[in-house]
């Protein structure tokens, strides 16, 4: 498995997002995507939804709200509003997915949209019991939902997948998946299996998808990643032996390159993926 990509900026400060007008956030989505404001005011031309805007797109300002936990930054309201994915938005708005919104919009926005998109799918898609079929009930006490019949609760889902960037002396392998975008090529990643630790998915995945075994694993750090419920755990692991033999499905393409020979395009900017290049660059001296 590759994540995502396409390059993007780093976005600016929650508080300097365009549209920015007041202390609540409504965050209304469509689906998986949001509904933003074609605002005039910003550089990047997509705002934040205000109360006026809610009324313009038909959404009352207290409808359709589901009740998701979230920690948001001080002084945020936030309101998660729920649409079904086939809302057609009013002239002047748009529905964007949240990778776009990852491009135009301030990390700790891309956060917060992400970690309410999950806990929002996980109450979308949990309405049943999964033991016995009833139906489900909200349990705000337990972040959980509670089967009405059974009593089982279902928690949300986060699924554990590592992400490795494998460095030979001044190389490192980044390959592409057929659902990039043009030119982008990534650090390679895989799902955790049942009964497997995190460095047993890292030799299986990048033996699996390039044909390398590799040595030596560094924990890099970890990412949160909505899509559609990952938790990315980076590593950075020494190449051992093997040449590139890529697998074809997962991986159409994988080489090594150098801070002089770059791929055309890099990770996405928000991306553990592009954190993990951007380190690699630093340490070997490069751009
Ligand atoms: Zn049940």
């Amino acid at each position: 498995m590759l994540v995502d990509c396409g390059p993007g900026p780093q976005g600016r400060p929650l508080s300097e997002a365009p549209g920015s007008t007041n202390s609540t956030l409504h965050l209304v989505f469509a689906g998986t995507r949001l509904v933003l404001s074609r605002s005039t005011d910003g550089e990047d031309g997509l705002g934040r939804l205000t109360p006026a805007d809610l009324l313009d797109l038909g959404v009352n300002d207290g409808e359709r709200i589901v009740p998701v936990d979230l920690t948001p930054p001080d002084g945020l309201d936030v309101r998660i509003h729920d649409l079904p994915a086939d809302f057609e938005p009013a002239p002047g708005y748009e529905v964007v997915g949240l990778r776009e919104v990852g491009r135009r919009w301030p990390e700790e926005l891309f956060r917060l949209s992400g970690t309410a998109l999950q806990k929002l799918e996980w109450i979308r898609t949990h309405r049943f019991c999964a033991r016995c079929g009833h139906p489900t009930a909200r349990r705000l006490d337990h972040q959980a939902m509670a089967c009405t019949d059974c009593g089982q609760l279902h928690f949300p889902r986060v699924a554990p997948a590592v992400i490795v960037l494998v460095q030979r002396e001044t190389e490192m392998l980044l390959g592409r998946s057929p659902r990039f975008a043009e030119g982008v090529y990534s650090t390679l990643a895989g799902f955790v299996e049942p009964g497997e630790s995190l460095e047993e998915t890292v030799h299986r995945e990048i033996r699996e998808e390039v044909g390398v075994e590799v040595a030596n694993l560094r924990y890099f750090g970890s990412q949160p990643w909505p899509f559609p419920h990952s938790l990315m755990v980076g590593f950075v692991a020494d190449w051992a032996s093997g040449d590139i033999v890529v697998d074809g499905e997962e991986i159409e393409d994988a080489r090594w390159f150098s801070p002089n020979r770059l791929p055309p395009r890099l990770p996405y900017g928000l991306s553990i993926a592009r954190k993990l290049v951007d380190d690699f660059l630093q340490r070997v001296g490069g751009a």
